[in-house]
């Protein structure tokens, strides 16, 4: 590979960079991808999306089997918790996933280069391996897609046995009595729900005076009433966390409430999940001359850095951190270089946490639409009132939320918590990306039963208030 050089050379291999790697190997070009870790697929394979998405689901299992079963006249006499066993699973689907993502580099004739990469200068990069030992990659171009690092609060360390991230949660053998879990965004939800569903008492502290608050406000006040039914669920929303001590084994961690007030939680371990950082730590950045704004790396629309031949994608730049929209980055990336014109709407990317029941959102929140002075219409269909929910469930949480412009009707949001939410939404990224009216939704034919329906019936709402089974 001494003389090789590249068109383009990725850094890193997560849903942003080995997509981008596989489009410009379509494109023609010849490709290297620089991984710092032994296996492919960066955060989201490794210790993100899948692995959490597998405990989500092995917990709901064992939740059902529990709490659910009887009812729907399944005897299970005894139901026993396997954590072990639960973990090695999901450690399976892992392995079978990235090993996935090789065999795509292969096939597409993408040389992967296993080590830490770092700018010597924009068209070289320098791979260091764990031994210590070093190459030098040439490069007509560079797609830096180095994603994402767990983040904490000044003055707690995330030690990884007390206070851990996400990525130690992920490997607990041993169930937790008390896990406290500070922040109430999307991986505080699912944690939480990971390992409430399977036992463990849950706190969960958070800043804003709702869960999951960057999603329109009803989502966050709903979510909280089917955890607290479904688990030991508390949460100390409007809840700022200051402070953290490791007594006896036992972790304590200080809030400041709304009234200024001081308050303590003492559990077993502590879940940080306060937001991730972008990643771009002895990079060599500075041997190039980009310079990085709040950690994240300045890119134009085109996702271009300061420096012409270097483009940067995914958690790395601005924008949502989430997998579908860091490989809708590396797609565009690639076409760019390919001097085609593609197109992203960031608007229309959406939003999904998988707790349940599911939340997922797309398009404007109704706080945004206040904000900004829209005038808009609310289409609103709760799934209790959806034959398809009650046949499957005997409690049904939740609801579609449509939003709609007052005076053209088109759609600007869609946000659902409930059922299969997360397949649901689609029907409002399709919507916006079409830019359909309430209702084009109203009008298509939704299939009878289904949890879809319920979109109908909240798109026929937001139209003209004609919603018919309430
Ligand atoms: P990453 O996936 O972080 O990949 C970056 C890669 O670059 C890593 O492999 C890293 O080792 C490598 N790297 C970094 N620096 C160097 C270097 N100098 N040299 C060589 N290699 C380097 N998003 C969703 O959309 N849906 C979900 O359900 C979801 N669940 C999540 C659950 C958890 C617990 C977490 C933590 C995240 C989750 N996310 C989810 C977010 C998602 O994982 C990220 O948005 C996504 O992985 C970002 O992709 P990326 O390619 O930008 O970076
Ligand atoms: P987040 O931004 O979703 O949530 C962090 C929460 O911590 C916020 O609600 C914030 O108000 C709170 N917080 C901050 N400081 C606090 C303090 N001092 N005291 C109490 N609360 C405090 O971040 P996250 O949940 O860590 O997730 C990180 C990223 O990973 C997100 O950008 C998310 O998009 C991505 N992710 C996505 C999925 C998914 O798509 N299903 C799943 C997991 C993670």
């Amino acid at each position: 590979m001494a003389n090789t050089t590249f068109d383009v050379t990725v850094i890193g291999s997560g849903p942003g960079g080995y997509v981008a790697a596989i489009r410009c190997a379509q494109l023609g070009m010849k490709v290297a991808i620089i991984e710092k870790y032994p296996t492919l697929g960066g955060t989201c394979l490794n210790v993100g999306c899948i692995p959490s998405k597998a405990l989500l689901d092995s917990s709901e299992h064992y939740h059902q089997a529990v709490h659910q079963f009887a009812e729907h006249g399944i005897k299970v006499p005894t139901v026993e918790l396997d954590l072990p066993q639960m973990i090695k699973r999901k450690a399976g689907v892992v392995e079978k996933t990235t090993s996935g993502v090789a065999y795509l580099m292969k096939k597409n004739k993408i040389t992967v280069f296993q080590g830490f990469g770092s700018f010597v200068d924009a068209n070289t990069i320098k791979v260091t391996k764990d031994d210590g030992s070093s190459e030098e990659v040439k490069t007509q171009k560079v797609i830096i897609a180095t994603g994402s690092k767990p983040a904490s609060l000044p003055g707690i360390e995330i030690d990884k046995k007390h206070i851990i991230s996400s990525t130690e949660a992920l490997e607990l053998t041993e169930l937790p009595k008390h896990m406290i879990v500070i922040g109430g965004g999307v991986i505080g939800v699912e944690m939480a729900s990971v390992f409430g569903r399977i036992g463990s008492k849950i706190t969960v502290l958070e800043y804003a005076d709702k869960l999951i608050p960057s999603m329109d406000g009803a989502l966050g006040k709903e979510l909280a009433k089917s955890m607290k039914k479904e688990m030991d669920f508390t949460a100390l929303t409007s809840h700022k966390v200051t402070g953290s001590e490791v007594k006896d084994g036992k972790v304590i961690i200080t809030a400041e409430n709304k009234k200024g007030e001081t308050v303590t939680v003492e559990g077993d371990v502590c879940l940080m999940a306060v937001g991730r950082r972008p990643y771009t730590d002895n990079l060599g950045l500075e041997n190039i001359g980009i310079e990085t704004d709040r950690g994240r790396i300045p890119v134009s629309d085109q996702l271009q850095t300061s420096v012409p031949n270097i483009y940067a994608i995914g958690d790395v730049v601005r924008g949502a951190m989430l997998a579908h929209k860091a490989s809708e980055e590396g797609v565009f990336v690639a076409e760019v270089i390919a001097g085609q014109h593609p197109h992203i709407n960031y608007r229309a990317i959406p939003g999904v946490v998988y707790t349940w029941p599911e939340v997922a959102s797309v398009g404007y929140t109704e706080e945004e639409l206040k904000a900004n002075g829209t005038k808009y219409k609310v289409g609103n269909f709760p799934f209790k009132a959806s034959g398809r929910a009650r046949a499957s469930m005997d409690d049904s949480f939740g609801f579609v939320k449509i939003l709609a412009d007052k005076e053209t009707d088109e759609m600007l949001g869609m946000h659902i918590i409930g059922p299969r939410a997360a397949d649901m939404i689609m029907e409002g990224v399709m919507g916006l990306e079409f830019r359909a009216s309430a209702e084009d939704l109203a009008i298509f034919s939704h299939p009878h039963p289904t949890f879809s329906e319920s979109v109908k019936e909240a798109a026929m709402g937001a139209t003209a208030n004609r919603v018919i089974h309430m």
